[in-house]
């Protein structure tokens, strides 16, 4: 199939379509996001003037207070301006089509595209699911057999734009034209969304002269092995020196050095780290990093072969080389995975040690707070306290900020505290992913929120982070704090909140 239209977004861990005439949309990097293709509907049926009523315009709520029923309270909760967008789907005919599957298996989160002409003309992620017979008769009538639309999607982040659809449908092996209602499962979609990632095939690997271990390694499998690190338990405490030694080998790729090290290399680099963050009571032997790291399916080692561990002058004499696998390059060279990968280690392997630290040592400084700035280097390794950097910050959109403010009057989407000062009322921008290296979030207000000075503190030290469902939660007990407080005309792209969840070790 052709794919020229799909690009990814670098840095974003999601993609990009081009569409007819410049158009272009971007797809969230979630990998847990289905599609749910949806048929817009022809004006035989209405579809275009119920699209515009309900979705692109929004119903009031108000005036439908009659028909919300039970469902009255979650929908002001979810569109507290009042105005909610919706569509909906009448009750299937048959018992076992692509229809009751994709009512079925729809969640919260996937994401919507609707399909008019032979093109996808819209996108919009689900915010709930409801099943309302008197309010989808108010909003959209009933149909020649007296059906309603009463399987009803509340939707969020609506965009419209252009793009064709039929080299997407042949990609997902949906028939063209689409015709009902029809679910793509994550995987199908993730795929379809990987197959023309440049991030990947414009950067081919050096020699590697064999083939290599665990052949199409793929995220989820990546993750597993990463938090399931073989560790040598000694006193009832596991060694750190895979966790530390796979922080150094994604530094390396997140500064653009090889893959691959000789072992000198290896030694004189990892040595240090593995002395200075590793068990104070544990040997330093770098040689078991090098060469054990490959059962976890993660890690290749080149120029020797031999049953036994071998001793660091036979590893000198062969010159053998490690380094991570290519498949496991090639996930973590995204920025998305690399964030989680980066905050699962940290949190699951290396709970008790200096982050800040370490981070800082393999190239990863970044990696320590949401907002992303490098820490003032040029101060002995990292262990000095930290000045504010903010030279280095690329140049934010003010307006942004000001209608944020305003938006919010001040008040913390966290607390709900508002700060006086003589004059006037103090609060904070926060960007959930940071623009700055390395992050390269957008300057968007999809990616800023409204904060008071202490939760900007913990939410950009990673303390606290949000859930799909808006929780506010410690980081450190995963307990709820809070409840983020969203206002209608701002609609934060979850994407970025699963990032500073990545951040935080979250998955
Ligand atoms: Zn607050």
């Amino acid at each position: 199939m052709k794919m020229e239209s799909v690009v990814m977004l670098p840095g974003m861990g999601g993609a990009e379509i081009r569409g007819l005439g410049g158009n272009s949309v971007r797809f969230s990097g979630d990998a847990g996001v289905q599609w749910v293709l949806q048929p817009r509907g022809t004006a035989r049926v209405r579809g275009p003037q119920h699209f515009r009523h309900s979705v692109r315009e929004g119903v009031r709520l108000s005036e439908y207070e009659h028909v919300l029923g039970s469902d009255g309270d979650a929908l002001k909760q979810l569109f507290p301006a009042g105005v909610a967008r919706l569509w909906g789907s009448t009750p299937p005919v048959r018992e076992r089509s692509a229809k009751v599957t994709a009512l079925e298996e729809r969640r919260v989160g996937d994401e919507v595209l609707f399909y008019a002409g032979k093109k996808f003309v819209a996108k919009a992620r689900i915010l709930g699911l409801l099943r309302n017979r008197p309010l989808a008769r108010a909003v959209w009538g009933e149909d020649e057999d007296r059906k309603t639309w009463e399987h009803i999607m509340a939707l969020g982040d609506v965009t419209e734009f252009e793009v064709p659809a039929e080299p997407f449908l042949r990609g997902l092996r949906v028939p063209v034209p689409l015709r009902s209602l029809t679910l793509v499962p994550a995987e199908e979609r993730r795929r379809l969304l990987d197959m023309a990632d440049p991030a990947v095939s414009s950067r081919p690997e050096r020699n590697s002269p064999r083939p290599e271990r665990g052949p199409n390694l793929n995220r989820e499998a990546l993750f597993r092995s990463l938090s399931s690190l073989r560790t040598h338990i000694k006193e009832q405490r596991a060694s750190r020196h895979e966790p530390i030694t796979l922080l150094w080998a994604i530094g390396r790729l997140a500064t653009q050095q090889e893959r691959m090290v000789e072992w000198e290399t290896f030694r004189s680099e990892v040595g240090p780290l593995l002395q200075d963050y590793g068990l104070p009571d544990s040997k330093v032997t770098p040689e078991y990093p090098f060469w054990h790291l490959r059962s976890s399916g993660l890690w290749n080692v080149e120029g020797i072969d031999q049953p036994a561990t071998p001793t660091p002058p036979q590893l000198v004499a062969s010159r053998a080389r490690a380094g991570l696998t290519a498949d496991a390059a090639k996930i973590l060279r995204r920025s998305l995975a690399r964030a989680e990968a980066i905050g699962l280690l940290c949190s699951k392997h290396l709970g008790d040690v200096d982050r800040d630290g370490l981070l800082e040592r393999v190239g990863l400084a970044g990696y320590t707070r949401a907002s992303g700035e490098f820490p003032d280097r040029g101060r002995g390794g990292g262990r000095t306290p930290r000045r504010e950097v903010t030279s280095s910050r690329p140049d934010r959109d003010q307006r942004l900020v000001e209608r944020l403010k305003v938006m919010y009057q001040h008040e913390c989407q966290v607390c709900g505290s508002r700060i006086e000062t003589r004059y006037s009322h103090y609060s904070e921008a926060a960007h959930i992913r940071g623009v700055g290296r390395p992050h390269d979030g957008p300057d968007e207000l999809s990616n800023l929120l409204c904060l008071c000075p202490n939760h900007h503190v913990e939410f950009d030290r990673l303390a606290i982070y949000i859930d799909e469902d808006w929780a506010v939660r410690r980081n450190s007990t995963g307990t709820v704090d809070y409840r983020l407080k969203l206002h209608a005309d701002h609609a934060i792209e979850q994407a970025h909140l699963r990032y500073h969840r990545g951040l935080c070790g979250r998955l």
